[in-house]
């Protein structure tokens, strides 16, 4: 442990501020939001890695169309979810030098292809060049922990794992596997799930040709395409076009039917944890 370092004076340093825990905790948590909130976000337009097996095609159109977010959610889990990839990144670039060897290849971006002329570029987690497999870190509350281990990943999920496959296949590194890496976010790392399988680049490449149909209709149609496409459960709640009892389909969503918005289950909110 570093001994206390040299700080320089407080403005008002006779003045004890008086603060109940209720009115600290908002204090605290202030700087927590100011800078989730001030984070500089991408402006890219065009759909990343992580969005573009995306089920619900309605949720594709608003973007693809530009139609305005109605909401954001509060972003710690996403924060969470960022903080800890940065420290996996940091975990396996000490690994490589523990092995004495570049294994490892970290946070690159690269290109997976493009729809309606937008190239779809993202940065991957891991590319282990022994091993040649593609992995994706998922850090995951239970249920969907569960489900990975049960079922597999959801659509979304897979077709990520294997749009980077094709970035790293195109960037002229053999791909054999692509993998699903599931972390706890709430228990012991005994819990995690790696899910993988063959790297099958028709993939990635179908999910490209759905979204060329779907900005073709945009493309026409403008912001009303959104309500002509169909709908999905991609976790609706958190949903950025999410709207409770939203009618005017072209700038916000009511909700899939059925799912856990409309009939008051709790939602789960991986998929904003990339
Ligand atoms: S709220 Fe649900 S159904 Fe509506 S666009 Fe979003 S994900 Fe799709």
């Amino acid at each position: 442990m570093s001994a206390p370092h040299e700080v320089g004076p407080l403005p008002d340093a006779d003045t004890v501020l008086d603060l109940t825990s209720t009115q600290y905790e908002a204090e605290l948590t202030y700087f927590i939001e100011h800078r989730i909130h001030h984070a500089p976000r991408s402006l890219q337009k065009a759909l990343g890695p992580s969005e573009i097996g995306i089920e619900c095609a309605r949720r594709l159109a608003y973007k693809i169309a530009g139609t305005p977010e109605v909401h954001e959610g509060d972003g710690w889990l996403a924060t969470i979810g960022t903080a800890t990839h940065a420290w996996l990144a940091d975990t396996f670039t000490a690994a490589n030098t523990m092995l004495g060897q570049e294994r490892f290849l970290l946070e690159q971006r690269v290109q997976i292809g493009s729809y309606a002329g937008e190239p779809v570029v993202g940065s991957t987690d891991l590319y282990d060049r022994v091993t040649r497999r593609v992995v994706d870190f998922k850090i995951l509350g239970k249920t969907t922990l569960t489900s990975l281990r049960r079922k597999g990943p959801s659509t979304q999920y897979r077709t990520q794992g294997h749009a980077y496959g094709r970035g790293w296949a195109a960037a002229g590194h053999p791909v054999e596997k692509v993998a699903v890496w599931g972390l706890p976010r709430n228990s012991a790392l005994a819990d995690s799930h790696l899910w993988e399988e063959p790297y099958d680049e028709t993939v990635a490449v179908a999910a490209l040709d759905r979204l060329d149909g779907i900005a073709t209709l945009v493309s026409s149609l403008g912001p009303a395409a959104a309500a002509v496409v169909p709908t999905a459960d991609s976790y609706c709640s958190y949903c950025p076009w999410y709207r409770h009892g939203a009618t005017v389909l072209t700038e916000s969503c009511p909700g899939h039917p059925g799912s856990r918005v409309n009939t008051g289950r709790p939602s789960s909110v991986e998929s904003l944890i990339a």
